[in-house]
């Protein structure tokens, strides 16, 4: 029950959940929210929202906030409450003789997308200058690192190419591995909008969305393709482009590398990238193939926008690369309608990236390697930087459990709910001497921790998110911090503890460090973005009010780099045991592992996850709508509800991810992205059998 009355005074923030990134007006009574109004002026939502943003933010102050800091000796031991200064001198002296007796490589950090900029900057920060390695990764590594080097590779930078109005000008939205509706809301809403105007539409999917049915006067296709197949469809589309010429060749004369492109061209060229043979692995029919890639190249302009199904396969980073091979060739980069643009998940994962989370980037996405980078750093940070990249997360837990990584510390992931194999997890993260978890609520993955830290929601913090189309929203505290302190609070009291010497008084003097050491952040402060409301970088002496679309004249890279994207099958096979493939995704009313919203009082938020099984091979398995079914991969198995529907074929299931009593991820692969390590959460052989219940 919202409960609505005169507020006192009203703070502008953004929400906290999809990359969409909507402003909020928090209405505040003294320090009770009494209700978030979109606001009019915010330029993602304009006055628009979803249920999330609206209504979920009761979990800030939700009576399982854990607001005080604890320890325990070993995993086994029940928790103490402590005090701040116990449990981060705890923390420090474990943290210190991991590396002590097991070297300066024995620990590492975990940054959260969930978290501001600000503090995902520190966090990163701490491992570099503070553990002394680069053992910092992000959590965007299980869903977006394909994006990060496959866009990078193509056009010279890690982001979205084109900011959401220009969504209003396309003539043909291609949308892969998406579920806007659910997962996107409110730029869905705008979509759909285009759609009935008259804009095309073609969904790569193995699974029917929503936004099919949507009401449009353009062209519809769906190939709902196998999973594991995007890279060999991409191609085939390409193949039938190249063949009948409808490139745009004086878009690749000017922007790309004509010989490179006439290479590219004979490779798709092969008849095993054709449409024909394509359809003997991908099951989607060639003809249908081929009317897709005549309409997204005949569309005047055509915009790709894509999500995890694109990006959790191991060729996550080729169907990246194959994605923009499309866009480069058809000359749709540069203008408003067009554009390559990942639809980010959470909140902040294109600030996490940003801000230099992975091992082998700093802030802007400069590899440690680059001495001259390193030298910004070293001079500001006042320490010496080590130059090679270091652990990813899946190669911490490997470290982990070959002995030679003791420490983690983990802001704002629950890791064993969110990553693949559960159980390889949990081994890792047990055979850690310290493992510190710093989030609003204990989680599966506290139950490995030695050291719980409170943290602070958004609504309790300063700060900054990035949202997909790099637009920089400002996040602002509505109330006092439950805990006492803001989680860059946190880091910065370990860091000294740790023999730094931070003194950061605010998080706009870490935006101003950032933009100091940041060359496509140089122009952006807290006084800017208070006065433009919100800017997208790069923002600097070239764009002072930032850029909307990325790529105009020419590549960050220079010329735009055509890959060739071989389609190599994934290592997970279906077969007698488990025949049939598992893919996954999000429903509308739940966020990622459901911590927050499911901690609300609102009845929408009761949900549970489903297993979608097309009639076929229920009846094969003599199972019926709504009974309970065994879920079984090679990894582990589960237990959940079963949903009769065509919206999958034959051969596939699906389910979500938001619940912990069904932890889809315990039968989920050690597959990942090769160039990536993201995990392959969209492709799982699985066997599913009538079950009593869990
Ligand atoms: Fe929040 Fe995304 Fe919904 Fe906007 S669309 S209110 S950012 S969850």
């Amino acid at each position: 029950v919202i409960e609505i009355g005169t507020p006192e005074h009203i703070v502008k923030t953004t929400c906290a959940y999809c990359g969409v990134g909507c402003s909020f007006d928090a209405h505040m009574r003294g320090e009770e929210v009494v209700r978030m109004v979109p606001s009019r002026d915010g330029r993602a939502n304009r006055g628009h929202s979803c249920v999330k943003g609206r209504f979920a933010w009761g979990y800030a102050t939700h009576q399982d906030r854990q607001t005080q800091p604890m320890i325990r000796e070993n995993i086994s031991d029940p928790w103490r409450v402590v005090g701040w200064d116990e449990a981060l001198d705890f923390a420090a002296t474990r943290l210190r003789r991991a590396q002590a007796d097991h070297g300066v490589d024995a620990i590492g950090v975990i940054t959260s997308s969930r978290c501001t900029n600000e503090e995902t900057y520190l966090v990163q920060k701490l491992a570099r200058a503070v553990f002394g390695n680069n053992n910092t990764d992000t959590c965007a590594r299980v869903c977006h690192s394909p994006t990060g080097y496959g866009l990078k590779t193509a056009f010279g930078t890690s982001a979205g190419t084109h900011d959401f109005d220009s969504v209003d000008e396309t003539d043909l939205a291609l949308v892969i591995g998406a579920n806007p509706t659910d997962g996107h809301p409110v730029f869905a809403s705008r979509l759909r909008r285009r759609l009935r105007q008259g804009a095309g539409l073609i969904v790569l999917d193995p699974r029917e969305i929503d936004l099919l049915s949507t009401p449009h006067m353009g062209e519809g296709l769906h190939l709902p393709l196998r999973p594991g197949t995007n890279v060999a469809v991409l191609t085939a589309m390409a193949h039938v482009i190249v063949a009948e010429r409808l490139y745009d060749e004086v878009f690749i004369r000017a922007r790309c590398d004509w010989d490179e492109f006439m290479a590219y061209a004979e490779f798709v060229l092969d008849p095993r990238h054709s449409p024909e043979e394509v359809e003997k692995t991908a099951r989607v029919p060639a003809g249908l193939i081929a009317r897709a890639a005549r309409a997204y190249a005949a569309a005047p302009r055509a915009s790709i926008y894509y999500g995890l199904g694109v990006t959790e396969h191991s060729q996550g980073s080729t169907t990246v690369m194959a994605i923009a091979n499309l866009a480069m060739m058809c000359g749709n980069i540069g203008v408003p309608g067009t554009g390559v643009n990942p639809l980010r998940g959470q909140n902040n994962v294109q600030g996490s990236c940003d801000m230099g989370s992975f091992p082998h980037e700093y802030p802007g996405y400069r590899h440690v390697s680059d001495a001259a980078t390193r030298e910004i750093y070293e001079r500001v940070w006042g320490v010496p930087l080590r130059s090679e990249p270091g652990l990813r997360i899946p190669n911490m837990f490997d470290a982990a459990l070959a002995g030679h990584f003791r420490g983690l510390y983990c802001q704002g992931e629950d890791i064993v709910q969110s990553d693949p194999d559960t159980r390889h997890v949990t081994s890792a993260l047990a055979a850690m001497d310290i493992v510190i978890v710093h989030d609003l609520f204990l989680n599966e993955t506290s139950n490995y921790a030695h050291v719980f830290l409170p943290g602070s929601s958004f609504l309790e913090k300063d700060g900054t998110f990035t949202n997909a189309e790099r637009r920089i929203n400002m996040v602002r505290r509505a109330m006092t911090p439950r805990n006492g302190h803001e989680d860059w609070q946190v880091t910065q009291m370990l860091a000294n503890r740790l023999g730094a010497n931070w003194s950061y008084g605010h998080p706009s003097e870490i935006m101003e460090e950032i933009a100091l050491t940041t060359p496509s952040f140089s122009g952006v402060s807290y006084d800017l973005l208070e006065r433009e409301g919100s800017v997208q970088w790069p923002c600097n002496a070239d764009a002072p009010l930032g850029t909307p679309l990325m790529h105009v004249d020419g590549f960050v890279r220079g010329k735009g780099r055509f890959i060739h994207t071989e389609y190599i099958a994934t290592d997970e096979r279906t077969g007698p045991r488990f025949p049939l493939l598992l893919t996954t995704g999000r429903i509308l009313s739940q966020y990622n592992v459901g911590a927050q919203t499911r901690r609300t009082a609102n009845e929408v938020w009761h949900s549970e996850d489903l297993l979608e099984i097309h009639p076929s091979d229920a009846e094969n398995r003599g199972v019926r709508d709504g009974d309970w079914v065994r879920l079984a991969s090679r990894a582990g198995e589960t237990t959940l509800r079963a949903v009769l529907t065509e919206r999958v074929a034959p051969g596939v299931v699906y389910t979500t991810f938001h619940h912990p009593t069904t932890q889809a991820n315990v039968v989920t692969t050690e597959n990942s992205d090769w160039a990536t390590n993201c995990p392959e959460f969209k492709v799982t052989a699985v066997q599913v059998s009538p079950s009593n219940g869990p």
